[in-house]
């Protein structure tokens, strides 16, 4: 068995641990773990400095799961999006194909909460045959995002076997792969891994790191060897209360992913998921964690800031109140607050209707 494997076994899956090296009483998040499962990595374990911080937060269950009756039970309403079992075709041109129903780490936020780690999410042979004919039988299917679940807890084979069918579909151009194992069992990300994902390029990843306490040596060097290997590594952030909300430590979480060549390409407004609404921030805050970026640090380090749409309705951007007014001039404001004007050009159709007036008249 590889060390990830065993590593992977290792991990702790009820709260009975905590009493022992947190000194916290265990018993009530019984309750949570029969509804909610856990799993925490050793590693991931090791990362917590002291009881109820950003990263504990994300890993150890708590009361508040089961005390939520805000939140929605498919608030994206992917189910009723979904053709064939575990596949999403919300777009027109991508899909969202779940390859696999396990994560490395039970993340207590998240989305798929419903499903993740449970007997509500099935993935069989027959479940990833469905989903690829599918896709198959579909040519305006240009882009898959293989996720979970994590696919990076499929064996090499398994998941080898599934790009190479992908791949073999000539309409699929790019392939990205949705992970959350660089940031929470990094010693995953193998040479022999390595070597097989740099055969089914174009292939893009993007993982999931959302505090800077996760960016570590381990996995640092599980992003470098996914870079080196020619796979652009992007980054999807989860705004939450008490581990990211605060702009300065977005900030360095969104510098130090540029450090270790991993691009900030989305930051999520939390979604109304039963049993997460104690994470969630007000989009006033999201906002004000986007203006304290654009213009502050490299540009490359401003993901979108971005709602997913409940009801089904996807991703919709929101930015600051950069653009004031809109007209034959264009005024807007910088990131500093101040006041700048733009000469605005005719529309295309403005201009064509003028050169018609000339002509007629001349
Ligand atoms: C997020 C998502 C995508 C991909 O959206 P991009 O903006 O292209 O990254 C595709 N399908 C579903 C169902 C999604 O949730
Ligand atoms: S790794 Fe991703 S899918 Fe799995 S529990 Fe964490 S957020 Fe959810």
């Amino acid at each position: 068995m590889e060390t990830w494997q065993k590593q992977l076994q290792a991990s702790i899956t009820s709260p009975g641990i905590l009493t022992r090296r947190f000194g916290v009483d265990p018993r009530p998040l019984e309750e949570v773990v029969a509804k909610y499962p856990m799993r925490v990595p050793a590693y991931y374990l090791s990362l917590i400095k002291e009881v109820g911080d950003p990263i504990w937060k994300q890993a150890v269950p708590d009361l508040l799961e089961i005390q939520d009756s805000v939140c929605l039970y498919d608030p994206l309403e992917e189910e009723n999006q979904s053709p064939v079992p575990n596949l999403v075709h919300r777009y027109p041109d991508r899909v969202l194909f779940l390859v696999s129903s396990e994560c490395a780490m039970y993340c207590r936020f998240c989305t798929r909460k419903r499903k993740v780690g449970g007997e509500n999410m099935r993935v069989t042979s027959e479940t990833i045959s469905a989903g690829i004919d599918y896709i198959s039988q579909n040519p305006q299917i240009r882009d898959v995002i293989v996720s979970g679940g994590d696919p990076l807890l499929l064996s090499d084979e398994k998941l080898d076997s599934i790009l190479t069918r992908l791949r073999a579909i000539p309409h699929v151009q790019i392939i990205r792969i949705g992970t959350r194992v660089p940031v929470v069992l990094p010693m995953r990300i193998t040479l022999n891994l390595v070597r097989m994902l740099r055969k089914h390029h174009p292939l893009f990843i993007n993982t999931h790191f959302n505090h800077p306490d996760e960016i570590t040596e381990q996995s640092s060097k599980a992003c470098a060897r996914l870079a080196d290997a020619g796979i652009p590594l992007g980054n999807q952030t989860v705004l939450m209360r008490g581990i990211n909300d605060d702009p300065l430590v977005m900030k360095s979480l969104m510098q130090k992913l540029l450090a270790i060549r991993v691009r900030p390409y989305y930051i999520y407004q939390a979604d109304l998921v039963q049993g997460t609404d104690h994470f969630r921030t007000s989009v006033e805050e999201g906002l004000e964690v986007i203006r304290a970026l654009r213009g502050h640090t490299s540009g490359m380090a401003v993901p979108a800031f971005v709602i997913d749409a409940p009801g089904g309705g996807g991703k919709i951007p929101l930015l600051p109140e950069y653009l004031q007014s809109l007209g034959a001039e264009v005024i807007l404001k910088n990131y500093l607050g101040e006041t700048y004007s733009y000469v605005n050009a005719a529309s295309k159709a403005e201009k064509e209707l003028i050169r018609k007036v000339v002509n007629d008249n001349g």
